[in-house]
């Protein structure tokens, strides 16, 4: 008898999924790793930050009722969030740790015995413990999910010695399976996980790595308040992290954000255990939605609605930098990761790897491997490429799509000085005149013809480069000069007062032998809505979003559980969008699965019923516009399916027919489309001699401007046909 499809061998598995969880499809993977749980075979699952590794391990132990899947869980924080949520979905969950009660603990136990539990979360410290694994013995588990389990490999950033406790297990559980699950990017941890686990023959199945959602931007420091003060007005009442490099700058930044009217909570190693234990619990609930941190936060946080992270300063490695941004957007909705550069973050970091070499006893290599890592940091930040690419790329994977419309690149949004070379000649001379001898602030002042004594003390205000700068704002000379310094084409000494010196690459770019490109310092307003953004806006009502969100608060706060428990944001949004006016629409959203349904359904619509009838909003928007965008929605989301008609030459009006959606909506992807992949010819969409036509008018009259073409035509040519011949020409009206 021929297999099953793999989909069909367990049918019960998306109802389950929809059932508890309200959602309509698997995620990439997820159906792969699922039925490997259900196979019962060893596996090993990369997904990256927000894949939805939870559900992978979690929708299989529900179709095991005669089984407790045994989850390990590093901190005890995330274990009993994760079982709020599930409680919340109906999914008989429990935790054991040391914070139980001793009647909580019994009355586990007891729940266990019965057969009542499909997910027990313990710490890898438990399952240390004789009686306990005894106990499980006892109880015949069969199966164990080890969540961030890269935690078990001394190589990954997160090494817990109490994993490696695990190695063990197998031992006293021949019968089980061991699935471990992890964001991990490097091939060597995932190597080591296998062999410490002893995973036999494992299912082993790795993610694409790019998180479309997130838009990277790396902007110039230069001030850096100001900077910091307009992304998070970009923000507004949305969460965010802001990373430091030192645990001073936590403490400044926050103080200075205070002063400026907004309220950020520090957090650093050296503040108190409760310090810090209340500034994650306070952003956790949603009472804090800013955080000021060095990289000690990180772990605990999974808080899946982060907007934006921002780095003040360069991150030492690109591992560092993908593990922290990655906390945006793990709901899959739009975020914003921005970090601000300066040639001078390499010289701190260098700094403080060669203090720390010194006083730790670290292996000779120690520090050749760190310097490469921040080279390596540091080129991503100077780069010119696809920030996407860079990091996917990086992590040894592919990256097909040409403009990822996500980052300050693809975006348009930075600029290359026209004048780099001149630029950077002028400043390299200043650097010869002051005979090497000074720093930067000195040299920017003498190039933009400052008259201050200082200068004039030292003759400086006779020098040929005296004011050669001088139309140019001391932002943007400092800016142009800490690029050369990143750049390696000149060199800042490693002073207490760091001189600016020549070395041989100066030397070049003087004798004109060497190019460089030095980016337009930022324009701050440049910074665009990404496609993703206003996709997931798109007939979002934003006002009935902050109510239901506050309703979430509230609830969430008097169940003693995270605000995520009770919904996503995406499932707000979605609510927001759809304004289901009765319980069976409210069913069709995205996340609300039936115990949700039955325990807030009515609290739902009693807030969007009355909202819509005063404001006179419709209800009831079923046909609602694609929100989330993942790695295949590629190009832009949902764009590829029209792609793929217009690629087989199919009409307008065939692809109106087959997609149900307004002529205006297919001739916009089929603009997006003949940008983009700027087929050879449109004789299909535009027959030629009205293309002919087109492009006459359009030479006469602006091609920014539909309207006088459509005129100048007659009235006979439609607007759709003129915009997709101005596409192919390569105006955009
Ligand atoms: P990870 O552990 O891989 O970082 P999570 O398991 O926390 O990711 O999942 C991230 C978010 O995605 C959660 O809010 C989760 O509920 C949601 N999610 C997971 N799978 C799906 C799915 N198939 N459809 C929609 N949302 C999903």
């Amino acid at each position: 008898m021929p297999a099953l499809p793999e989909s069909d061998r367990f049918p019960e598995l998306l109802d389950v999924v929809d059932r508890h969880w309200g959602f309509k499809r698997l995620r990439p993977l997820q159906e792969q790793a699922m039925r490997a749980a259900l196979a019962r075979r060893d596996s090993l699952v990369v997904l990256p930050t927000g894949g939805g590794k939870s559900l992978c391990f979690q929708a299989p132990a529900l179709l095991r009722p005669n089984e407790t899947t045994i989850v390990v869980s590093p901190l005890m924080a995330l274990m009993k969030d994760q079982v709020d949520s599930l409680r919340a979905a109906d999914v008989p969950a429990r935790h054991i740790d040391s914070s139980l009660t001793d009647a909580q603990r019994v009355q586990t136990f007891n729940e266990l015995r019965a057969n009542a539990i499909r997910l027990l979360f313990v710490s890898p410290e438990r399952l240390a413990m004789p009686n306990f694994l005894q106990f499980l013995q006892q109880l015949g588990v069969r199966t164990f999910a080890i969540d961030e389990a890269h935690c078990i490999s001394h190589w990954g950033h997160d090494f817990r010695p109490e994993y490696r406790q695990m190695s063990s297990l197998r031992a006293s559980f021949p019968q089980a399976t061991f699935h471990g699950y992890t964001a991990t990017a490097t091939e060597r941890v995932r190597a080591d996980i296998v062999a410490q686990l002893g995973l036999r023959d494992p299912e082993i199945l790795v993610g694409n790595f790019d998180r479309p959602n997130l838009c990277y931007r790396v902007l110039p420091r230069s001030r850096m308040l100001d900077q910091v003060a307009e992304i998070l007005k970009r923000h507004p009442g949305e969460a965010g992290i802001i990373y430091c490099i030192r645990r001073k700058d936590v403490d400044e930044l926050t103080a200075d954000l205070r002063a400026l009217g907004f309220a950020p909570q520090p957090y650093h190693a050296g503040l108190t255990g409760e310090e810090r234990r209340s500034a994650q619990e306070s952003f956790r609930a949603e009472k804090c939605d800013l955080i000021v941190a060095t990289v000690a936060f990180g772990m605990g946080i999974d808080r899946s609605n982060v907007r934006f992270v921002l780095h003040t300063g360069m991150p030492k490695t690109i591992e560092h930098y993908q593990q922290e941004a990655g906390r945006a957007g793990r709901d899959g909705l739009e975020a914003e990761c921005v970090l601000l550069h300066s040639g001078a973050d390499f010289i701190t970091w260098k700094k403080i790897l060669q203090k720390s070499a010194e006083e730790n006893n670290v292996d000779a290599d120690f520090l050749p491997n760190a310097l490469g890592h921040l080279e390596e940091m540091s080129n991503y930040c100077r780069g010119v490429s696809c920030r996407h690419k860079v990091l996917v790329e990086h992590f040894g994977q592919g990256f097909e799509s040409a403009n990822c419309q996500a980052c300050d690149l693809c975006l348009g949004e930075v600029d290359l000085e026209p004048q780099s070379q001149v630029i950077a000649r002028k400043i390299l001379s200043c650097v010869a005149r002051v005979k090497e001898s000074f720093g930067v602030g000195h040299v920017v002042s003498i190039l933009r013809g400052e008259e201050l004594e200082r200068i004039a003390k030292y003759g400086h205000d006779k020098l040929t480069t005296f004011g050669l700068l001088k139309e140019n704002t001391a932002v943007q000379v400092r800016d142009w000069t800490y690029q050369l310094i990143s750049m390696g084409v000149l060199t800042q000494t490693e002073d207490e007062y760091p001189i600016l010196k020549l070395n041989p690459t100066s030397w070049e770019v003087m004798r004109n032998e060497r190019q460089v490109q030095i980016r337009q310092t930022a324009k701050h307003s440049r910074s665009r809505k990404t496609r993703t953004e206003e996709d997931a806006w798109a007939g979002v009502d934003r006002d009935l979003c902050e109510n239901m969100r506050r309703w979430r608060r509230e609830t969430a706060e008097a169940k003693g559980w995270p605000p995520f428990a009770i919904f996503s944001d995406d499932t707000l949004r979605e609510l927001a969008r759809v304004r289901p006016s009765n319980l069976v629409n409210l069913r069709t959203v995205y996340g609300i699965g039936e115990a949700k349904l039955n325990a807030f359904g009515n609290d739902l619509i009693g807030i969007i019923v009355p909202y819509c009838q005063e404001k006179g909003i419709a209800m009831d928007q079923l046909e609602s516009a694609p929100r989330r965008v993942t790695s295949s929605d590629r190009p832009s989301a949902s764009a590829e399916a029209y792609f793929a008609h217009f690629r087989r030459g199919l009409t307008v009006e065939e692809v109106v027919q087959t997609s149900h959606r307004a002529v205006s909506t297919v001739v916009k992807y089929l603009c997006e489309f003949i940008e983009r992949e700027r087929p050879a010819n449109i004789d299909i969409w535009v027959p030629p001699d009205l293309q002919v036509l087109i492009a006459t008018a359009a030479d006469k009259h602006s091609a920014a401007f539909l309207k006088p073409i459509f005129d100048e035509l007659g009235g006979q040519v439609s607007f759709e046909m003129i915009r997709v011949a101005l596409a192919h020409r390569g105006n955009r009206p």
